[in-house]
């Protein structure tokens, strides 16, 4: 049956592909697809951890006190059987074989095939097993997360491929694997969550929760996949392998479309694929406006696998590289100072002389992490995560953490043109205590004889209202500054910028946001602090034009963006902004604001529409 659902469309683009449903479980799995020659190797690894699990309950059994109720015997031999039932043996090897696909993946997707067959059964007896089965795979799965995968997760491939060839915005050609056109179906998913994707290869997903600036979007558009969240009911109205086209300009989910609908799509798919092709051409043009004004484009990362693309679309630097991500997915250990500064180093390196902004974990909201390693109890359990200790509040809270990350940026710096960034600064206090530590960590490298850029540029990001409020201080203590419009549209406007009920009235045109971002920019320029804006507003060509005629001229986004805000900068005079801009930032009826920036559009022939 043809249908069609709706939901906010987050990242551009359109895909066709097979649904692929995913519970909380399966996306805390790996998947990856198995080189042929390699899928006798990956079976065995799955019956290798069938039978370690296999002794693990024989052992129990054996060891069993004598005055043990029986019933405990009794359950752990249903264990046992479930684990050697063909049902979970030989259905999850011939998933593997036939779908290409590592263990986890295969058998995680075969514990949702038979929990949804257990709902079925009216035997209650029958339906309470529900429980053992999934303890047993889970034991299966944990022995799996142990042992080594057979190959690399082929997305590093796609993406050296994509990077080689030059490719489009839909990264690597669909056909080129056959996982590249599974739509991710799914209730929500976590930021934790979205850096599986980062490694594994998929078309696009569709959530049911979610807002535009909620981090899952952001990583879907730092994949340049097309991506739709807020689609209400998906995962219960989509069904495992339905086909599905996603169109990610519109925010539409067309589930098993009818042959002209689905040849429409195609058509459509391919003018999107020639039009990429001719904006890839700017993507070393030198970026300015008609009249002259050159505007630095730089891009935001989460991990070093996404500097290639920033480098492909012609970013002059990393804007923001949000560390945060390096301290998730990790329950037992944090990164340690080496490990980080491997990883910044990487990405110094590969960026070749262009600036890095690194910014400290804003670990919190909603990119809670929950680690045994670290002791204030907060973060996922706070009542009110996104107004709690997130950020550069829970850096300070915790001095250890925050020492061995500062270190590790200061010596990443003497490699290369580096600028520390430091989230959620809200008051003199704040940045008092931030500097302090800082010093500190600058005199044990120094003590340790570990060398670093003494100069180092530090920088806040102004995401708050009490920031921007009290911007003076800000501006005589710190080097730099960057706007991050996400949070502060989340905070002046008190919408969660995570919840697809308030979504709606997540507005950066309304009044009191324009009047913030515009001080801002005014009061740096006027004292001649470097400013730019970091948050999606400056990925999102709609806002390109208001956001230069407020006087912006670095822009920090998702690669994925670059090359459309090129296309709107090089097309629009500043001149020709100013009368629009003034008229905007005088209007506080909706119309009037339309009005205005309907002229600042005309300006330069932007096309409007507020999301
Ligand atoms: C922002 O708030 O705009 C920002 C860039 O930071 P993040 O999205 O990581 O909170
Ligand atoms: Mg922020």
């Amino acid at each position: 049956m043809s249908f069609t659902l709706h939901g906010i469309p987050v990242s551009k683009g359109i895909v066709i592909g097979q649904a692929c449903l995913m519970s909380p479980a399966s996306l805390d799995v790996d998947h990856y697809v198995i080189e042929p020659e390699h899928i006798e190797a990956e079976v065995d690894r799955f019956f290798a951890a069938q039978r370690t699990v296999q002794q693990e309950l024989d052992t129990l059994r054996a060891e069993l006190p004598e005055d043990m109720p029986a019933e405990i015997d009794a359950f752990l031999n249903v264990h046992s059987l479930i684990l050697r039932d063909s049902l979970l043996t030989g259905a999850t090897a011939e998933r593997i074989r036939s779908q290409r696909v590592n263990a986890e993946w295969a058998l995680a997707q075969q514990l949702e095939h038979l929990l949804s067959y257990f709902d079925e059964v009216e035997d209650e007896y029958l339906r309470e097993r529900k429980a053992d089965v999934q303890h047993v795979i889970e034991r299966v799965l944990r022995v799996l997360a142990g042992t080594s995968a057979v190959i690399a997760p082929m997305m590093n491939k796609s993406l050296v491929a994509a990077v080689d060839a030059g490719m489009g915005e839909q990264g690597p050609s669909a056909a080129s694997y056959e996982s590249e056109r599974m739509i991710v179906v799914a209730h929500d998913i976590s930021p934790a969550g979205m850096l599986h994707f980062k490694t594994q290869a998929f078309g696009g997903f569709i959530t049911e929760y979610g807002g535009r600036t909620s981090h899952t979007a952001i990583a879907a558009r730092s994949l340049g996949i097309p991506a739709i969240v807020g689609a209400h009911q998906a995962s219960t109205l989509i069904r495992e392998n339905d086909i599905l086209i996603v169109d990610g300009e519109e925010g539409v989910v067309i589930v098993n479309p009818d042959p002209r609908i689905l040849e429409a799509y195609r058509t459509r798919q391919n003018e999107k694929a020639r039009a990429h092709q001719t904006l890839q051409r700017l993507a070393f043009a030198p970026a300015h406006t008609e009249d002259g004004t050159p505007i630095a484009l730089y891009a935001n990362i989460e991990l070093p696998e996404d500097v290639p693309l920033a480098l492909q679309r012609g970013a002059v630097g990393i804007g923001l590289f949000r560390t945060e991500f390096l301290f998730m997915n990790r329950r037992h250990t944090l990164p340690d100072e080496e490990e980080q500064l491997d990883v910044y180093r990487r990405v110094v390196h590969i960026m070749q002389g262009r600036p890095v902004t690194i910014r400290t974990a804003d670990i919190g909201a909603d990119k809670a992490f929950e680690s045994a390693m670290v002791e204030s109890e907060t973060l996922s359990g706070a009542e009110n995560p996104a107004l709690g200790l997130r950020g550069i509040r829970w850096s300070l809270t915790e001095p250890g953490i925050f020492l061995t990350q500062l270190r590790a940026i200061l010596r990443a710096s003497a490699d290369g043109p580096v600028k520390l960034l430091f989230p959620m600064l809200g008051s003199a206090r704040e940045i008092t205590q931030t500097l302090e530590r800082v010093e500190q960590a600058k005199q044990q490298c120094a003590d340790a004889g570990l060398p670093y850029d003494p100069k180092i540029k530090l920088g806040a990001m102004i995401e708050t209202p009490a920031a921007a409020l009290a911007l003076p201080v800000f501006l005589d203590r710190l080097d730099f500054l960057s706007i991050g419009t996400n949070d502060l549209i989340q905070y002046t406007l008190a919408i969660d910028r995570t919840d697809n009920a308030v979504a709606h009235l997540y507005d950066p045109l309304n009044p009191s946001v324009l009047h913030l971002i515009s001080h801002i920019l005014r009061q740096a320029k006027q004292a001649g602090v470097p400013i730019s804006v970091c948050g999606e507003m400056a990925g999102d060509p709609v806002y390109t034009r208001l956001l230069l005629g407020m006087g912006l001229t670095e822009f920090s986004m998702e690669s994925s963006q670059l090359l459309h805000v090129k296309q709107e900068i090089l097309s629009a005079s500043l001149g020709a902004l100013k009368a629009p801009m003034r008229a905007l930032l005088g209007a506080y009826e909706e119309e009037d604001i339309q009005g205005a920036l309907s002229i600042l559009a005309l300006a330069g022939n932007i096309e409007l529409g507020r999301r």
